[in-house]
């Protein structure tokens, strides 16, 4: 873990306000390859360059602040996912990013399609995705999206309270339909980045409980109701996972609950749903399993307690968001200002401040998320300097990349790139300070492609009609 370093007191100085995790570059230009997607490199000149296209080519044509995908790569991490969890469901979480053309690609893949509001839902159907490998999401679902579901006949709905059943119940007898339905269970897992908790109970929104008994019931109410086909059990626990020891807690818990209802009912359910959250490297710190090392122990944990519970194996599937998205893309800024702050003891960090912050990745504030950074668009042959990327609004917590190292004559019209922009960040951006929202631009073989337009003022001006 901890990188010596033959420099002496020079970088000592430099580097002793940085946490503990964050390595002093020998060179601040390189790229640490796992956390930038498959077509990114620098180039000759220490130009960042994404399938064949530099990143000033792209900053000339589209501006920044920007979100830049690599199309190739996303459309990979899909595949590498359906050929892993060959004969399960894989089900992209589209909250993490979802525009017409990641809705097409991930289901080009061979993937399906997970939308959790009426919004996500039109989104995936103007992209002409087959509503039948949709499935629905969402604790508080309106008569409107249950209609809408409904009507066009999503694959699946997740249900999430008792209310929930009570509508779809009242709107499938007017509609005359048939919905499949799963159950959101929750397991009493809670799994945070490295770590997970187990709890006898559990304190959140989402889903029935396990152990209160009211995820039974939910199983029976549906089971019993003739307008409704119960499908299985749905558990996710939560997200930017690096261990499987909380989906082997989580799907020990599901299973049994999924043997006392057949034990009870006579009926196996067909399916079974482990949910998404597996995680992605933002920094060297993060260790990301791959789809098949999580394909091998998910498969594992469930042949053996189906076994044990003697059960047969139900069709499994999962929702894998941010480790298809996220890192395909990074998010590119334009450096305005730079500021020194002395700290105590005698350091002092850069202020980099770019033309984009919170509004466009809101992580690094409300989940004290970690990020990195590069210059992207030259070489510097200067040392590191211990640095902080912030952005552009009212707001001291306006912070897009705590801790990183980048090179001391950073400056003002330098472009500066971040990876693991893909997932939650264009998803979760907000029009705080009215800051239009970046553009979110696709690159392959050489080509540029808007997915999502650069938000304008004009925009922002149209829906203020007081
Ligand atoms: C958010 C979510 C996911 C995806 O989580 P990731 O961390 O992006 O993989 C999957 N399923 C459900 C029910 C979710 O709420």
């Amino acid at each position: 873990m901890s990188h010596t370093h033959v420099a002496g007191s020079i970088h000592a100085d430099v580097a002793s306000a940085a946490p503990a995790w964050l390595r002093l570059p020998d060179d601040v230009n390189t790229l640490l390859p796992e956390l930038w997607s498959k077509n990114v490199a620098k180039d000759g000149n220490g130009e960042l360059t994404i399938g064949g296209l530099t990143v000033s080519q792209i900053a000339d044509e589209v501006g920044t602040a920007a979100y830049v995908l690599d199309e190739d790569d996303l459309r990979q991490r899909a595949r590498d996912y359906a050929s892993a969890f060959d004969g399960w469901g894989v089900y992209y979480a589209g909250k993490s990013l979802l525009c017409k053309a990641v809705a097409r690609w991930v289901t080009e893949e061979g993937l399906g399609l997970d939308v959790c509001t009426g919004g996500e839902l039109a989104v995936a159907l103007a992209a002409g995705v087959d509503p039948a490998r949709i499935g629905l999401h969402g604790n508080n679902k309106s008569v409107e999206e249950i209609t809408r579901a409904l009507e066009v006949g999503v694959g699946r709905i997740i249900v999430d309270s008792d209310d929930e059943i009570t509508r779809l119940i009242e709107l499938s007898e007017q509609l005359d339909k048939h919905p499949r339905l799963m159950v959101r269970v929750t397991t009493g897992v809670e799994a945070h980045t490295h770590e997970y908790i187990s709890t006898a109970h559990e304190d959140q929104k989402f889903g029935f409980s396990i152990a209160g008994g009211q995820a039974a019931a939910a199983l029976r109410r549906i089971h019993d109701h003739p307008r409704l086909q119960l499908v299985g059990i749905h558990s996710h626990i939560g997200s930017q996972i690096f261990d499987a020891d909380g989906f082997e807690v989580a799907t020990r818990r599901t299973l049994r609950l999924h043997a006392a209802f057949a034990e009870e009912t006579g009926v196996e359910l067909p399916e079974l749903d482990l949910g998404g959250g597996f995680g992605i490297a933002y920094t060297s710190q993060d260790t990301p399993s791959t789809p098949q090392q999580l394909a091998e122990a998910l498969n594992k944990i469930i042949a053996a307690e189906c076994a044990t519970l003697g059960v047969a194996v139900p069709h499994l599937s999962i929702e894998p968001g941010r480790s298809i998205s996220g890192p395909s893309a990074f998010a590119l800024y334009t450096v305005g200002t730079v500021k020194q702050v002395l700290l105590d003891g005698g350091a002092s960090r850069l202020y980099v401040a770019v033309d984009g912050g919170m509004s466009d990745n809101i992580r690094t504030a409300l989940y004290a998320a970690e990020y990195s950074a590069t210059l992207a668009s030259r070489r510097s042959d200067a040392g590191p300097a211990l640095s902080r990327v912030v952005g552009k609004h009212c707001e001291g917590g306006d912070i897009l990349v705590r801790d990183e190292f980048l090179p001391s004559d950073i400056r003002p019209g330098d472009l500066i790139a971040v990876p693991g922009a893909g997932a939650y960040s264009r998803s979760m951006a907000s029009n705080y300070n009215h800051v239009p929202r970046p553009p979110m631009v696709s690159v392959r073989d050489g080509r540029i492609s808007t997915l999502i337009r650069r938000e304008s003022i004009d925009d922002l001006l149209a829906l203020d009609v007081g």
